[in-house]
């Protein structure tokens, strides 16, 4: 990946709601400790719309959320209405860099196609529960003999590493934490109608974004596997490193908050 010239010590955090609802309190005190820290640190405050959800999109709800942060005092350095260096700030007008970036990891084997249909995978989801088992998509477009026509529609997988392996990282919030690979799935980065899903955009964005610090909702801990899968397919062909700089959170932001701690090398 290519991506703009940024210093390692600026602290740049994120703010990306949806616009399918509402901004609720959850997504404020999401909003308020990212602009704590930023401001804290003398860095940037980014809103992102994650806008890629098309069927869920609620009529106003941009809006809403840009009024009230505005309303809060939260206001953003660099987001949809302000622009910025590293724009646009929405991810519906982001999808030509999605697809160029899938495109790259299509060349390193480490997105492939996939062209089973619902049907079939609906019957693979329904057999793994009858078995007691977790959803794994069995690999069935990865041999030569499956491989259909490019020009059919399809989605792009992302190529879990075979190997078995631990990841663990430090949340600078909730301590050491960790997963094996071989749990997981070889999850969908791009869909069919050429938009991303949320963890592959997740990460092409921070990264391009230059996003130093990931402060969110505890809820969000069952994602960072797939998140760190993607950063992890990268390592050995891109350069990807990972460094958890020491972060001190306020007691009253450890109910709330887990944080992830980016620094991403800039020379991919
Ligand atoms: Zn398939």
């Amino acid at each position: 990946m290519s991506s703009n010239s940024s210093t390692q010590a600026e602290v740049r955090v994120r703010f990306a709601p949806s616009p399918t609802g509402l901004l609720h309190i959850g997504g404020l005190r999401s909003a308020l400790f990212n602009w704590l820290w930023a401001r804290h640190n003398h860095g940037q405050f980014i809103l992102r719309l994650e806008d890629t959800d098309r069927t869920r999109l609620v009529p106003g709800a941009e809006d809403q959320i840009i009024r009230s942060l505005q309303a809060l005092g939260l206001e953003p350095d660099e987001g949809p209405e302000l622009g910025g260096e590293y724009g646009p700030y929405r991810q519906s007008d982001r999808l030509n860099m999605y697809r160029e970036q899938a495109q790259k990891l299509l060349e390193t084997g480490a997105l492939y196609r996939c062209w089973c249909p619902p049907e079939r995978l609906t019957s693979l989801r329904e057999a793994a529960q009858r078995a007691g088992k977790a959803f794994v998509y069995d690999r069935h477009c990865l041999t030569a003999e499956n491989q259909s026509d490019a020009r059919e529609p399809h989605v792009l997988r992302f190529r879990i590493p075979e190997a078995p392996q631990s990841v663990v990282w430090d949340d600078a919030v909730r301590g050491r934490l960790s997963f094996e690979t071989a749990t997981l799935d070889d999850f969908v980065a791009l869909k069919a109608d050429g938009y991303p899903t949320y963890h592959f955009a997740n990460v092409v964005d921070d990264h391009l974004m230059a996003i130093s610090h990931v402060l969110r909702a505890d809820e969000w801990i069952p994602s960072t596997p797939n998140i760190y899968s993607c950063l992890l397919h990268s390592a050995g062909r891109h350069r990807y490193t990972r460094t958890y700089r020491p972060f001190k959170a306020p007691p009253a932001a450890r109910n709330y908050l887990n944080v992830t701690v980016l620094n991403l090398s800039r020379n991919m």
